[in-house]
């Protein structure tokens, strides 16, 4: 019995940390300003639209809390187009420089996957 519950400790474990590694490394980042585009037909729930927004803008591709259901069956996603815009990158213009991303975001678990599409450079800022 005691094994057991050993073993329900260190899955809570696993499921805490990663939040909490995520929490911590989102107020550290503020390299440049970027804003997340959405398309204006966006499926997503606000709650993904926040997930989708820390990935693209802080560059990484963290795995998200696993559901138990993605471990068995698989990740579950629905895909959109999503644009970044950095700002001011260029010293003259266009200044900005627009990414689009393809997102695939699973809807049990929140996992994102991100594929680049295309990057140009817009007129944007002054
Ligand atoms: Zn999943
Ligand atoms: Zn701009």
């Amino acid at each position: 019995m005691k094994k057991v519950f050993c073993v329900f400790f260190v899955l809570i474990m696993i499921s805490v940390l990663p939040t909490h590694v995520f929490a911590a490394h989102a107020t550290e980042f503020e390299p440049y300003h970027i804003s997340v585009v959405f398309g204006e037909n966006s499926l997503l729930t606000n709650q993904q639209k926040q997930i989708v927004e820390h990935r693209l803008s802080e560059k990484e591709n963290k795995t998200g809390d696993r559901n138990i259901l993605c471990t068995i069956f698989g990740h579950n996603y629905t895909s959109e187009i999503v644009s970044t815009i950095t700002h001011k990158v260029n010293p003259q213009a266009p200044r900005c420089k627009k990414i689009r991303y393809l997102v695939d975001i699973c809807t049990r678990c929140s996992d994102t996957q991100t594929e680049l599409l295309s990057t140009a450079y817009i007129i944007c800022c002054e």
